[in-house]
Protein backbone atom coordinates (compact mmCIF):
# COMPACT_ATOMS: atom_id res chain seq x y z
CA UNK A 1 0.00 0.00 0.00
CA UNK A 2 1.75 3.19 -0.90
CA UNK A 3 1.19 6.36 1.05
CA UNK A 4 0.16 9.35 -0.94
CA UNK A 5 2.40 12.32 0.28
CA UNK A 6 -1.49 14.52 0.72
CA UNK A 7 -1.81 11.52 2.96
CA UNK A 8 1.69 11.65 4.59
CA UNK A 9 1.50 15.21 5.28
CA UNK A 10 -1.99 14.62 7.12
CA UNK A 11 -0.41 11.96 9.14
CA UNK A 12 2.50 13.60 9.81
CA UNK A 13 1.77 17.09 10.75
CA UNK A 14 -0.71 16.79 13.24
CA UNK A 15 -3.59 19.59 14.47
CA UNK A 16 -1.55 21.81 16.54
CA UNK A 17 1.48 21.05 15.09
CA UNK A 18 1.18 23.20 11.70
CA UNK A 19 4.36 24.41 9.89
CA UNK A 20 2.60 26.87 7.78
CA UNK A 21 4.17 26.52 4.02
CA UNK A 22 6.61 29.06 3.22
CA UNK A 23 6.74 31.22 5.94
CA UNK A 24 8.22 29.33 9.28
CA UNK A 25 5.91 30.85 11.39
CA UNK A 26 3.01 30.36 13.88
CA UNK A 27 -0.14 31.87 14.43
CA UNK A 28 -0.99 33.32 17.59
CA UNK A 29 -4.46 35.43 18.12
CA UNK A 30 -4.77 35.80 13.83
CA UNK A 31 -0.76 37.44 14.12
CA UNK A 32 1.78 35.56 12.32
CA UNK A 33 4.85 35.12 14.47
CA UNK A 34 7.95 34.22 13.62
CA UNK A 35 9.12 30.52 15.89
CA UNK A 36 12.16 31.46 17.40
CA UNK A 37 13.25 29.67 20.47
CA UNK A 38 14.06 31.16 23.62
CA UNK A 39 17.74 29.31 23.63
CA UNK A 40 19.67 27.73 20.70
CA UNK A 41 20.42 24.55 19.99
CA UNK A 42 24.30 23.45 19.71
CA UNK A 43 24.84 21.08 16.15
CA UNK A 44 28.11 19.90 15.45
CA UNK A 45 29.34 19.21 11.95
CA UNK A 46 30.80 16.27 11.06
CA UNK A 47 32.45 15.68 7.39
CA UNK A 48 34.54 19.37 6.94
CA UNK A 49 34.44 19.26 3.50
CA UNK A 50 32.67 21.70 0.41
CA UNK A 51 28.81 21.63 1.63
CA UNK A 52 29.93 22.46 5.69
CA UNK A 53 32.74 25.06 4.58
CA UNK A 54 31.34 26.91 1.86
CA UNK A 55 27.48 26.23 2.74
CA UNK A 56 26.50 25.35 5.82
CA UNK A 57 28.75 27.06 8.29
CA UNK A 58 27.96 30.64 6.81
CA UNK A 59 24.04 29.59 6.76
CA UNK A 60 24.60 28.77 10.37
CA UNK A 61 25.81 32.11 10.83
CA UNK A 62 22.32 33.18 9.99
CA UNK A 63 20.34 30.89 12.25
CA UNK A 64 17.69 31.71 15.10
CA UNK A 65 17.69 28.43 16.40
CA UNK A 66 21.11 26.72 16.02
CA UNK A 67 24.04 27.91 16.35
CA UNK A 68 27.97 26.05 15.03
CA UNK A 69 28.88 24.59 18.71
CA UNK A 70 31.35 22.36 17.63
CA UNK A 71 33.00 19.99 15.15
CA UNK A 72 34.11 16.76 14.44
CA UNK A 73 37.32 16.31 12.58
CA UNK A 74 38.88 14.19 10.49
CA UNK A 75 42.68 13.81 9.13
CA UNK A 76 41.59 15.82 5.74
CA UNK A 77 40.32 18.53 8.10
CA UNK A 78 41.87 21.80 8.49
CA UNK A 79 40.95 22.04 12.16
CA UNK A 80 42.20 25.15 13.07
CA UNK A 81 40.67 26.81 10.14
CA UNK A 82 37.46 25.95 12.01
CA UNK A 83 38.77 26.74 15.64
CA UNK A 84 39.61 30.38 14.53
CA UNK A 85 37.12 31.60 11.99
CA UNK A 86 34.00 29.95 14.23
CA UNK A 87 35.52 30.49 17.50
CA UNK A 88 34.71 26.80 18.71
CA UNK A 89 35.72 26.15 21.97
CA UNK A 90 38.42 23.01 21.78
CA UNK A 91 35.92 20.91 24.77
CA UNK A 92 33.68 21.23 21.73
CA UNK A 93 36.25 19.30 18.98
CA UNK A 94 35.79 15.48 18.50
CA UNK A 95 37.51 12.94 15.58
CA UNK A 96 36.42 9.97 14.46
CA UNK A 97 37.92 8.03 17.28
CA UNK A 98 36.61 9.88 20.55
CA UNK A 99 33.54 10.54 18.78
CA UNK A 100 30.96 9.18 20.90
CA UNK A 101 31.98 11.04 24.27
CA UNK A 102 30.15 13.63 22.42
CA UNK A 103 27.11 11.83 24.44
CA UNK A 104 28.59 13.81 27.51
CA UNK A 105 28.93 17.10 26.28
CA UNK A 106 25.77 18.77 27.04
CA UNK A 107 26.74 21.70 24.17
CA UNK A 108 26.15 19.51 21.48
CA UNK A 109 22.38 18.78 20.68
CA UNK A 110 22.55 17.84 17.02
CA UNK A 111 24.95 15.94 15.11
CA UNK A 112 24.92 17.35 11.16
CA UNK A 113 26.32 14.36 9.26
CA UNK A 114 27.92 15.77 6.38
CA UNK A 115 30.29 12.83 4.96
CA UNK A 116 30.76 10.64 1.93
CA UNK A 117 27.41 8.76 1.66
CA UNK A 118 28.73 5.25 2.49
CA UNK A 119 29.31 6.79 6.19
CA UNK A 120 25.99 8.27 6.54
CA UNK A 121 24.59 5.11 8.19
CA UNK A 122 27.27 4.70 10.49
CA UNK A 123 27.52 8.01 12.27
CA UNK A 124 23.71 8.39 12.24
CA UNK A 125 23.73 5.34 14.42
CA UNK A 126 26.69 6.56 16.09
CA UNK A 127 25.04 9.87 16.92
CA UNK A 128 21.47 8.55 18.11
CA UNK A 129 23.47 6.28 20.58
CA UNK A 130 25.13 9.33 21.87
CA UNK A 131 21.69 10.65 22.59
CA UNK A 132 21.98 13.48 20.09
CA UNK A 133 19.55 14.39 17.57
CA UNK A 134 20.83 13.94 13.93
CA UNK A 135 20.57 15.55 10.87
CA UNK A 136 21.62 13.51 7.74
CA UNK A 137 22.81 14.69 4.38
CA UNK A 138 21.18 12.93 1.37
CA UNK A 139 21.13 10.89 -0.36
CA UNK A 140 20.42 9.35 2.96
CA UNK A 141 22.50 5.88 2.81
CA UNK A 142 23.72 3.69 -0.07
CA UNK A 143 20.86 0.92 0.76
CA UNK A 144 17.78 1.06 1.75
CA UNK A 145 18.05 -1.08 4.75
CA UNK A 146 20.80 0.97 5.89
CA UNK A 147 18.15 3.49 6.14
CA UNK A 148 15.86 1.34 8.30
CA UNK A 149 18.65 0.90 10.60
CA UNK A 150 19.07 3.92 10.71
CA UNK A 151 15.57 5.21 11.76
CA UNK A 152 15.31 2.49 14.16
CA UNK A 153 18.59 4.00 15.70
CA UNK A 154 17.02 6.88 16.40
CA UNK A 155 13.70 5.46 17.61
CA UNK A 156 15.82 3.05 19.87
CA UNK A 157 17.66 5.95 21.12
CA UNK A 158 14.75 8.67 21.58
CA UNK A 159 16.39 11.52 19.24
CA UNK A 160 14.89 12.74 16.20
CA UNK A 161 16.18 12.08 12.71
CA UNK A 162 15.56 14.74 9.53
CA UNK A 163 17.58 14.44 5.96
CA UNK A 164 19.44 17.05 4.58
CA UNK A 165 15.96 17.29 1.66
CA UNK A 166 16.62 21.59 1.50
CA UNK A 167 14.52 21.72 -1.62
CA UNK A 168 11.67 21.58 0.82
CA UNK A 169 12.20 24.25 2.83
CA UNK A 170 12.15 26.40 -0.13
CA UNK A 171 8.59 28.26 -1.13
CA UNK A 172 8.56 27.84 -4.34
CA UNK A 173 9.11 24.36 -3.79
CA UNK A 174 6.55 24.21 -1.27
CA UNK A 175 3.90 25.97 -3.67
CA UNK A 176 4.91 23.12 -6.35
CA UNK A 177 3.91 20.52 -3.50
CA UNK A 178 0.59 22.59 -2.82
CA UNK A 179 -0.29 22.39 -6.49
CA UNK A 180 0.21 18.45 -6.45
CA UNK A 181 -1.32 18.09 -3.69
CA UNK A 182 -4.73 20.52 -3.65
CA UNK A 183 -4.50 19.56 -7.68
CA UNK A 184 -4.50 23.51 -8.26
CA UNK A 185 -3.79 22.67 -12.26
CA UNK A 186 -6.22 19.25 -12.12
CA UNK A 187 -4.08 15.80 -11.84
CA UNK A 188 -0.27 16.01 -13.10
CA UNK A 189 -0.15 13.68 -15.94
CA UNK A 190 3.41 13.88 -16.63
CA UNK A 191 6.78 14.86 -14.83
CA UNK A 192 10.36 16.01 -16.33
CA UNK A 193 13.01 16.85 -14.29
CA UNK A 194 17.14 17.09 -14.50
CA UNK A 195 19.46 17.17 -12.13
CA UNK A 196 23.08 17.54 -13.22
CA UNK A 197 26.74 19.59 -13.33
CA UNK A 198 30.14 18.93 -14.91
CA UNK A 199 32.24 16.97 -12.28
CA UNK A 200 35.61 17.63 -12.14
CA UNK A 201 37.01 16.08 -8.85
CA UNK A 202 39.80 13.86 -9.63
CA UNK A 203 38.93 10.10 -10.32
CA UNK A 204 40.13 9.49 -6.48
CA UNK A 205 37.22 11.47 -5.07
CA UNK A 206 34.61 9.33 -3.43
CA UNK A 207 32.02 10.50 -5.30
CA UNK A 208 33.82 8.67 -8.54
CA UNK A 209 33.97 5.70 -6.09
CA UNK A 210 31.70 2.62 -5.71
CA UNK A 211 32.89 2.13 -2.15
CA UNK A 212 31.74 5.04 -0.99
CA UNK A 213 28.25 5.53 -2.38
CA UNK A 214 29.04 7.58 -5.42
CA UNK A 215 27.53 7.80 -9.06
CA UNK A 216 25.60 10.39 -10.25
CA UNK A 217 22.65 8.59 -9.65
CA UNK A 218 23.02 8.95 -5.67
CA UNK A 219 24.61 12.49 -5.98
CA UNK A 220 21.86 14.56 -8.16
CA UNK A 221 19.82 11.99 -9.82
CA UNK A 222 17.79 11.75 -5.54
CA UNK A 223 17.29 15.45 -7.18
CA UNK A 224 14.88 14.69 -9.75
CA UNK A 225 13.46 11.37 -7.90
CA UNK A 226 12.57 14.10 -4.81
CA UNK A 227 11.30 16.25 -7.83
CA UNK A 228 8.98 14.10 -9.14
CA UNK A 229 7.65 12.48 -5.57
CA UNK A 230 7.12 15.88 -4.13
CA UNK A 231 5.16 17.37 -7.54
CA UNK A 232 2.79 14.33 -8.19
CA UNK A 233 2.23 13.55 -4.61
CA UNK A 234 2.30 10.06 -4.89
CA UNK A 235 4.78 7.62 -4.55
CA UNK A 236 5.94 6.05 -7.53
CA UNK A 237 5.52 2.00 -8.56
CA UNK A 238 7.72 1.36 -11.06
CA UNK A 239 11.03 2.67 -12.86
CA UNK A 240 12.97 1.71 -16.36
CA UNK A 241 16.43 3.33 -16.48
CA UNK A 242 19.02 3.41 -19.14
CA UNK A 243 22.65 4.91 -18.49
CA UNK A 244 25.21 6.23 -20.92
CA UNK A 245 29.13 6.82 -20.27
CA UNK A 246 30.91 9.08 -22.37
CA UNK A 247 34.02 8.44 -20.48
CA UNK A 248 34.11 4.73 -19.46
CA UNK A 249 37.77 5.01 -18.12
CA UNK A 250 37.03 7.60 -15.46
CA UNK A 251 33.52 6.15 -14.56
CA UNK A 252 34.80 2.75 -14.24
CA UNK A 253 33.14 2.65 -10.57
CA UNK A 254 30.31 4.37 -10.70
CA UNK A 255 27.15 6.03 -13.40
CA UNK A 256 27.88 9.25 -14.93
CA UNK A 257 24.78 9.81 -16.56
CA UNK A 258 21.19 8.15 -16.00
CA UNK A 259 17.84 8.40 -17.32
CA UNK A 260 14.38 7.34 -15.99
CA UNK A 261 11.15 6.77 -16.53
CA UNK A 262 8.93 6.37 -13.41
CA UNK A 263 5.22 5.22 -13.12
CA UNK A 264 2.78 6.43 -10.39
CA UNK A 265 -0.48 4.83 -8.95
CA UNK A 266 -2.47 7.37 -10.13
CA UNK A 267 -1.48 7.29 -14.13
CA UNK A 268 1.16 10.17 -14.22
CA UNK A 269 4.78 9.18 -15.85
CA UNK A 270 8.34 10.96 -14.79
CA UNK A 271 10.94 11.40 -17.26
CA UNK A 272 14.36 11.92 -15.43
CA UNK A 273 17.70 12.92 -16.89
CA UNK A 274 20.65 12.87 -13.97
CA UNK A 275 24.44 13.68 -15.56
CA UNK A 276 28.10 14.29 -14.43
CA UNK A 277 28.98 15.84 -17.45
CA UNK A 278 26.43 18.76 -17.71
CA UNK A 279 24.89 21.45 -15.95
CA UNK A 280 21.05 20.99 -16.11
CA UNK A 281 18.52 22.04 -13.28
CA UNK A 282 15.11 21.79 -14.09
CA UNK A 283 11.65 20.58 -13.30
CA UNK A 284 8.02 20.54 -15.80
CA UNK A 285 5.21 19.49 -15.01
CA UNK A 286 2.13 18.71 -17.24
CA UNK A 287 -1.04 18.73 -15.69
CA UNK A 288 -5.03 18.05 -16.58
CA UNK A 289 -5.69 22.16 -16.77
CA UNK A 290 -1.99 23.53 -17.28
CA UNK A 291 1.37 23.48 -16.65
CA UNK A 292 3.90 24.74 -14.61
CA UNK A 293 7.89 24.36 -14.34
CA UNK A 294 11.02 25.27 -12.02
CA UNK A 295 14.11 26.70 -13.45
CA UNK A 296 16.26 26.10 -11.84
CA UNK A 297 14.49 24.03 -9.48
CA UNK A 298 17.43 22.75 -7.19
CA UNK A 299 19.65 25.48 -6.80
CA UNK A 300 20.54 26.73 -3.45
CA UNK A 301 18.92 30.16 -4.17
CA UNK A 302 17.13 32.25 -6.73
CA UNK A 303 14.68 29.28 -7.51
CA UNK A 304 12.55 30.35 -10.43
CA UNK A 305 8.69 29.11 -10.84
CA UNK A 306 6.48 29.83 -13.79
CA UNK A 307 2.86 28.12 -14.48
CA UNK A 308 0.95 28.82 -17.48
CA UNK A 309 -0.15 31.55 -15.56
CA UNK A 310 2.81 33.59 -15.43
CA UNK A 311 5.58 34.15 -13.27
CA UNK A 312 5.07 33.19 -9.12
CA UNK A 313 7.57 35.29 -7.00
CA UNK A 314 8.03 33.71 -3.62
CA UNK A 315 10.69 34.51 -0.97
CA UNK A 316 13.99 33.77 -2.18
CA UNK A 317 15.52 32.12 1.26
CA UNK A 318 18.83 30.57 2.66
CA UNK A 319 16.63 27.20 2.82
CA UNK A 320 20.02 25.65 5.03
CA UNK A 321 19.23 27.74 7.68
CA UNK A 322 15.49 27.84 7.57
CA UNK A 323 15.84 24.02 7.23
CA UNK A 324 18.29 24.13 10.41
CA UNK A 325 16.17 26.30 12.77
CA UNK A 326 13.18 24.51 11.71
CA UNK A 327 14.35 21.07 12.44
CA UNK A 328 15.63 22.79 15.85
CA UNK A 329 12.07 24.06 16.50
CA UNK A 330 10.53 20.76 15.93
CA UNK A 331 12.89 18.73 17.99
CA UNK A 332 12.39 21.19 21.08
CA UNK A 333 8.82 21.30 20.74
CA UNK A 334 8.30 17.64 19.69
CA UNK A 335 6.58 18.43 16.44
CA UNK A 336 6.78 15.94 13.14
CA UNK A 337 10.15 16.66 10.98
CA UNK A 338 9.24 18.01 7.35
CA UNK A 339 11.59 15.90 6.07
CA UNK A 340 12.14 12.67 8.67
CA UNK A 341 14.33 9.76 7.73
CA UNK A 342 11.01 7.85 6.35
CA UNK A 343 11.46 10.41 3.12
CA UNK A 344 14.94 9.58 3.17
CA UNK A 345 14.18 5.93 2.50
CA UNK A 346 11.39 6.30 0.07
CA UNK A 347 14.50 7.84 -2.12
CA UNK A 348 16.56 5.15 -1.71
CA UNK A 349 13.96 2.59 -2.44
CA UNK A 350 13.41 4.41 -6.06
CA UNK A 351 17.65 4.57 -5.94
CA UNK A 352 17.50 0.41 -5.53
CA UNK A 353 14.88 -0.63 -8.23
CA UNK A 354 16.54 1.64 -10.43
CA UNK A 355 19.85 0.28 -10.07
CA UNK A 356 18.09 -2.96 -10.53
CA UNK A 357 16.68 -1.73 -13.69
CA UNK A 358 19.59 -0.43 -14.97
CA UNK A 359 21.29 -4.09 -13.83
CA UNK A 360 18.09 -6.08 -16.19
CA UNK A 361 17.31 -3.48 -18.69
CA UNK A 362 13.74 -3.95 -17.47
CA UNK A 363 11.02 -2.33 -15.94
CA UNK A 364 11.09 -3.16 -11.83
CA UNK A 365 8.74 -2.61 -9.61
CA UNK A 366 9.67 -0.04 -6.29
CA UNK A 367 8.95 -2.02 -3.03
P1 LIG B 1 33.43 16.61 0.36
O1 LIG B 1 34.22 15.56 -0.35
O2 LIG B 1 33.70 18.03 -0.01
O3 LIG B 1 33.69 16.48 1.94
C1 LIG B 1 33.57 15.25 2.59
C2 LIG B 1 34.20 15.38 3.96
O4 LIG B 1 34.00 14.14 4.67
C3 LIG B 1 35.73 15.56 3.96
O5 LIG B 1 36.13 16.88 3.84
C4 LIG B 1 36.12 14.99 5.30
O6 LIG B 1 35.88 15.95 6.30
C5 LIG B 1 35.11 13.89 5.51
N1 LIG B 1 35.67 12.53 5.25
C6 LIG B 1 35.89 11.61 6.20
N2 LIG B 1 36.39 10.49 5.68
C7 LIG B 1 36.49 10.69 4.36
C8 LIG B 1 36.95 9.88 3.29
N3 LIG B 1 37.40 8.63 3.48
N4 LIG B 1 36.93 10.42 2.05
C9 LIG B 1 36.48 11.68 1.85
N5 LIG B 1 36.02 12.47 2.84
C10 LIG B 1 36.03 11.99 4.08
O7 LIG B 1 31.91 16.24 0.18
P2 LIG B 1 30.64 17.23 0.21
O8 LIG B 1 30.39 17.73 -1.16
O9 LIG B 1 30.75 18.17 1.31
O10 LIG B 1 29.45 16.17 0.49
C11 LIG B 1 29.26 15.60 1.77
C12 LIG B 1 27.80 15.12 1.88
O11 LIG B 1 26.95 16.25 1.76
C13 LIG B 1 27.37 14.15 0.81
O12 LIG B 1 26.50 13.21 1.34
C14 LIG B 1 26.65 15.00 -0.21
O13 LIG B 1 25.67 14.30 -0.95
C15 LIG B 1 26.03 16.04 0.69
N6 LIG B 1 25.77 17.34 0.02
C16 LIG B 1 24.54 17.85 0.06
C17 LIG B 1 24.26 19.05 -0.56
C18 LIG B 1 22.88 19.63 -0.48
O14 LIG B 1 22.61 20.60 -1.19
N7 LIG B 1 22.00 19.12 0.37
C19 LIG B 1 25.26 19.71 -1.24
C20 LIG B 1 26.54 19.17 -1.26
C21 LIG B 1 26.79 17.96 -0.62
Amino acid sequence: MYTTRRNFIKQSIGAGAMILGSAFVSRSQGVLKEKVLDKKLGIALIGLGYYSTEILAPALQETKNVYLAGIVSGAMDNEQYWLEKYNIPRRNVYNYENFDSIADNKDIDIIYVVLPNSMHKEYTIRAARAGKHVLCEKPMAVYAADCEEMIKACKDNNVRLSIGYRMQFEPHTQEVMRYGREKVFGDIKYVTASAGFINQSPKTHWKLQKAYGGGVLMDMGVYSIQGARYTIGEEPVSVTAQQYKTDPERYSEVDEIVTMQLTFPGGAIANLMTSFNVSTNMLYAAAERGWFDMNPFSSYRGIKLRTNNGPVELADINQQARQMDEVAWCIVNNLPMRVPGEEGLRDLKVVEAARKALASGKKENII
